[in-house]
This record gives structure tokens, C-alpha cells and sequence, in this order.
């Protein structure tokens, strides 16, 4: 199947934004300084096919720094150089069920892998991007990410910065890990390139491309370029339906039957493997750190497009 034509579709999303836009519960993240000076009111959505065509309202085109919404596409560049079988026996791919910042997430298996998706691991997948020396390894995340949205991704210096001020918990994780020999560079060095990652500069719009990107077999919508193989995309959206909204993961997929990932900024992102993506830019959280309005704002898209993978008919 394929998403319904461009008029009803655009008639669904303006629908979504009325009906949401003055839903005012969740909190914006405050953890890192940066990111408490979002604005709550900031709203906007894009829902994209595999053919190219995207449809926006609100604030789809406001840039925002990525956060966790990068880990599923930083696996994706892993998962395509190493190969799924690698990739899982490295990194794990079975969901923690503890938030996203866990140490106890590390002491869970024997074999101390985690998942790509949260902090532990996503610090573990940073450091098997391929490259001689960490400043290749950023080069070739942002590159990577930068093919996902079919455009060259700027860099919040600020985010970064605010960030890495206030980092010891991401670098604690790191050097247990290490420790273990699950972080695969210099833990510091890997923790470094993974808040750079976290602090690339994207839209809703943008999202809702790089989804369609894996929604789509690996192939950009826009640019119509290869980014990765069509398995990793089958692989990358198993971990985000099993993982991809924090400890919220399993009642995302009971209730919206779809892969999707979210992040700290207030952006998430959702597949319809075939079809296209929905992606949503609001800042206020709930208690996991999934955004409020986006979830509510895919929930209704995704019921009345029928994206549920799990609807027999
Ligand atoms: N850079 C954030 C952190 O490591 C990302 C968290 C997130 O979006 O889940 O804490």
C-alpha cells in the first residue's frame, strides 16, 4: 500500500495540529541548560512518503538539536558497515526497559551489551562508526546523517557545549562499559562524538525525510541516493518498535503498532515501513521523555492513514 493522496492527507495533518495545538501538559527537558530555553508553544508536523513528497504545518521547518532521535540512524551507518549479525553481538538488541541514562542498563546481561537506543549503547555504537581517529568518526556521522535528511546538517555549538558542561553522567557510562569492553574507541573520545551527534541541528521536516529514508529501503526520498541496504532499514526498525520511546516502548507499539524514536528536544519520528514517516516537533515531555503533543499528534495520524502494522485488514 501507499499513503493516501497529497489533498487528504494534508487535510489529516492541518486536522491533527488544530485538534493538538492547545494541549499544554509535559515538561521541556532541563537537564542539559540548553534545551530548558526551548519554547513549549514551538509545533510543528511533517508526514512524508517514499516518493518525495512531504507535507508541513506549524514549525516543521524550526531547527532543533537532534538528540536521542540520532541513535536508530548512527545504528543504521554501524549496522550497514558490520552487518546486522555483528552489529547485534557488539551493541545488543534486546530493550533494557530502564531509562535511557541506566548504569544498572549495563549490568543487565552477562554479556554487558545494551541497546543502540539508549545511552550505553548508543555511546557504544558511536564508537564502532568507522574511522582512524574520532574527529573521522564525527565527519562520518554527520555525513551519515546528513544523507538521511538529504541535506547538510548544521552543528548546535551551543547544545554541544552546554552539554558536554554537564556530562558525567554519559562519560560514567562510557568508562564502565569500557571496562567491559563495550565501547570500542576511548570511552571519552567515543562519549565526545556521540553528544556532537546529539547536538546536529535538524527540522520535523528533516525527520520526517530520514524516516521515510528507512521506511523506504535505505534509499532518500529527496535525493533518490542509497544510504543504507534495505536489511539494515528491516533491522533498524525492529529496535526502534522495540525501543525507541524509553521505558514507554511497549505501550507506543500497543497502542500505535509502529516503529518510532523519540528524543530529549521534543522531536520524534515514526515509520510506516513501505509507506512513509510522521514526524512531530514539540517540546513538552512526558515522565520518559517522549513529547506530549507528538505522540498524540502520530497516534491520530497513524490510526486514520491505517498504519498499524499489526491491523490484519
Ligand atoms: N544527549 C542526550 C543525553 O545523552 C540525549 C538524550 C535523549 O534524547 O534521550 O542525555
Amino acid at each position: 500500500g501507499t499513503l493516501p493522496a497529497r489533498e487528504a492527507i494534508g487535510a489529516l495533518v492541518e486536522a491533527a495540529y488544530a485538534q493538538f495545538r492547545e494541549e499544554r501538559s509535559g515538561r521541556v527537558a532541563d537537564y542539559i541548560p540548553a534545551l530548558a530555553e526551548a519554547d513549549p508553544q514551538a509545533f510543528g508536523i511533517c508526514v512524508a512518503n517514499t516518493h518525495g513528497d512531504a507535507l508541513a504545518v506549524g514549525d516543521a521547518g524550526q531547527p532543533f538539536s537532534i538528540q536521542s532521535v540520532s541513535k536508530p540512524f548512527v545504528f543504521a551507518l554501524v549496522c550497514d558497515a558490520l552487518g546486522p549479525d555483528e552489529a547485534a553481538a557488539r551493541l545488543g538488541v534486546d530493550a533494557t526497559g530502564l531509562p535511557f541514562n541506566s548504569i544498572m542498563a549495563v549490568e543487565l546481561r552477562a554479556d554487558r551489551t545494551t541497546n543502540p537506543l539508549v545511552n550505553s549503547g548508543a555511546i557504544a555504537t558511536t564508537s564502532l562508526v568507522p574511522g582512524a581517529s574520532a574527529e573521522q568518526r564525527w565527519r562520518a556521522v554527520r555525513e551519515g546523517l546528513s544523507r538521511f535528511a538529504g541535506r547538510e546538517l548544521a552543528f548546535d555549538e551551543r547544545v554541544y557545549r552546554s552539554e558536554a558542561e554537564s556530562n558525567e553522567r554519559n562519560e560514567g557510562v562510557a568508562h564502565l562499559l569500557r571496562g567491559y569492553g563495550r565501547v570500542y574507541c576511548d570511552p571519552d573520545e567515543a562519549t565526545d562524538v556521540y553528544t556532537r551527534q546529539c547536538s546536529l541541528l535538524v527540522t520535523a521536516r528533516d525527520l520526517a525525510v530520514m524516516g521515510a529514508t528507512l521506511a523506504g529501503g535505505g534509499v532518500n526520498p529527496l535525493t533518490g541516493q542509497p544510504v543504507v541496504s534495505a536489511d539494515t532499514c528491516r533491522r533498524v526498525l525492529a529496535v526502534m518498535a522495540t525501543a525507541g520511546l524509553y521505558e514507554r516502548s511497549g505501550t507506543w507499539l500497543y497502542d500505535v503498532g509502529l516503529p518510532g524514536k523519540s528524543g530529549v528536544s521534543g522531536g520524534i519520528v515514526t515509520v510506516s515501513p513501505g509507506k512513509g514517516s510522521v514526524a512531530v516537533y514539540s517540546p513538552p515531555l512526558d515522565e520518559a521523555g517522549n513529547s506530549v503533543r507528538g505522540q498524540l499528534v502520530t497516534r491520530y495520524l497513524s490510526e486514520r492513514l491505517g498504519l498499524n502494522l499489526f491491523v490484519s485488514a
